[in-house]
């Protein structure tokens, strides 16, 4: 998916310098991308666009970058000086994530050849600061990257925030299917569905487990067989009881047929409506959420959603993201974790070593006991992600964490398990999650960052609450204090 997508070079300039100085900036553009394109730092190809002189060049280029679907994203820099007026007009309709990428051409100021040309064909830095002004009068939502163009650190950054502007792609196309409405009495999977669409595109809407568990019946032993040589390739089998494993297989084939026919990317179940299903999809929800749809157990369609954006966004990457759920502590101060799990569905592309299929008994749900993947999540940084409805806005909060190795093997925990430590501490951290509203569902990854999903917030227009090292159950009540006025008067 990463690949269907470009990203739009504009630089700017306007006419003044004569052709001389505007033919060498279109051609150190056009060089520029393509040692980007080649640098191998990029997951999406960059397409140098124009040298764009005047309000009319502006405005046109950005109408095009609005109408084509390949265009995830404009990318501007100033070699020279562009007057920031002409670009008002083509600002103001940009519906494009927006990066300003402030380099130069040039690493390091030539001694001998400096003079005022070289002066007048290199002033990035001052053409820049007019190039920003005007985005930060016009309250643009945009990323500012500087470096050399040339810096791997920097190229990582553009491609990094590349993979943003796809999850907001990703996310105005989303659609997400719901068999059965959220759990009965909880408060925080629940949700604005029309305002998640108006800021987020997302078209949530509900299918009939009826159609689901006739869409199963209709599925054939060959089929079943396919499916079970995959598991047999990906996964140890440490049961005997082959027909459960088998129902699963006929689970996640009829959920996969009906998303893939309504196009969704992501869905979401309730253990309290599975009229005529055997067993609650647990190995079924695993590896559909392995192949890239999102999950949200209990009805949670926000959790789902988010779960599919963030391996959208990390497609190729290798760290993992799943849907994860706080379950218990370890408060040994010698020792704090936090033992994350669900009571089935955990997306095994977060796992240290080959998942095992096991069967067990549900305590919950009032039917067979289904078969899921056990596994230990792997050690490495990560963050966890929870968006909440706020009433009247959205609030994305992101708290960075520390994945260890469980600590206990935990040998009668039937389930796949994570163990991390939070940031800043584990106590303080759980002040500060419950402080700010955050979920017990979320999606947990290795391998998208805290700034992106700022970015992201930042692109979809939300409220981004973020836990680190450094937070302060004090500093994060007051921003919250200040956030909720600002957001106020936003709306
Ligand atoms: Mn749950």
């Amino acid at each position: 998916m990463l690949k269907d997508y470009e990203f739009w070079f504009l630089v700017g300039s306007q006419t003044l310098y004569g052709d001389d100085v505007l033919t060498t900036v279109a051609k150190r553009a056009a060089e520029m991308t393509d040692k980007l394109n080649a640098s191998g730092n990029l997951p999406c190809r960059l397409v140098y666009k124009a040298t764009v002189k005047s309000n009319a060049e502006i405005t046109e280029a950005v109408r095009e970058a609005n109408y084509d679907p390949k265009c995830a994203g404009i990318i501007t820099w100033c070699h020279t000086f562009s007057p920031s007026k002409m670009w008002i007009n083509g600002f103001a309709d940009l519906q494009k994530p927006y990066c300003h990428f402030a380099t130069q051409y040039n690493r390091e100021i030539p001694n001998e050849e400096i003079d005022m040309d070289f002066m007048n064909l290199n002033q990035a830095a001052h053409g820049d600061r007019e190039h920003g002004f005007i985005a930060a009068r016009l309250r643009m939502p945009r990323k500012v990257i500087a470096g050399h163009w040339e810096d791997e650190d920097v190229q990582k950054r553009i491609g990094s925030w590349m993979r943003v502007a796809v999850g907001a792609a990703f996310s105005k196309g989303l659609k997400v299917m719901r068999f059965g409405d959220n759990m009965r009495e909880v408060a925080v999977t629940e949700g604005d569905k029309v305002e998640a669409q108006i800021k987020l595109g997302w078209q949530v809407n509900t299918f009939p487990v009826g159609k689901l568990v006739e869409t199963m019946n209709a599925v054939t032993d060959a089929e079943i067989d396919a499916l079970m040589d995959t598991y047999h390739a990906e996964y140890d089998f440490n049961t005997d009881d082959i027909e459960t494993v088998r129902y699963q297989a006929r689970e996640e084939i009829a959920m996969k047929k009906m998303l893939d026919a309504e196009g969704c990317k992501a869905f979401s179940n309730t253990f309290q409506d599975l009229y005529g299903m055997k067993q609650l999809p647990g190995l079924a929800s695993q590896h559909l959420m392995a192949q890239g749809y999102g999950y949200g157990g209990e009805g949670d369609w926000k959790v789902s959603a988010m779960t599919a954006i963030l391996k959208a966004m990390s497609e190729g990457q290798t760290g993992g993201t799943a849907f994860m759920e706080d379950y218990t502590y370890n408060l040994n101060p010698d020792a704090e974790y936090s033992l994350g799990a669900h009571m089935l569905e955990v997306c095994p592309s977060v796992a240290a070593a080959k998942p095992r299929i096991e069967v067990h008994h549900l305590g919950i749900g009032d039917r067979e006991p289904p078969a899921r993947l056990v596994f230990e999540g792997h050690a490495g940084a990560a963050i966890v992600v929870s968006l909440i409805d706020m009433g009247g806005r959205l609030r994305l909060i992101v708290q960075d964490i520390e994945a260890v190795k469980p600590i206990l093997p935990m040998p009668n925990l039937p389930v796949a398990r994570v163990m991390w430590k939070a940031f800043p501490d584990l106590t303080t951290g759980v002040e500060c999650w419950i402080t700010a509203g955050g979920a017990h569902h979320t999606v947990l990854s290795y391998d998208v960052t805290a700034e992106q999903m700022k970015d992201w917030a930042n692109i979809m227009g939300i409220e981004f609450v973020h836990i680190t090292k450094n937070t302060t159950v004090e500093s994060l009540e007051q921003q919250l204090f200040l956030n909720d006025l600002a957001w106020k008067l936003k709306q």
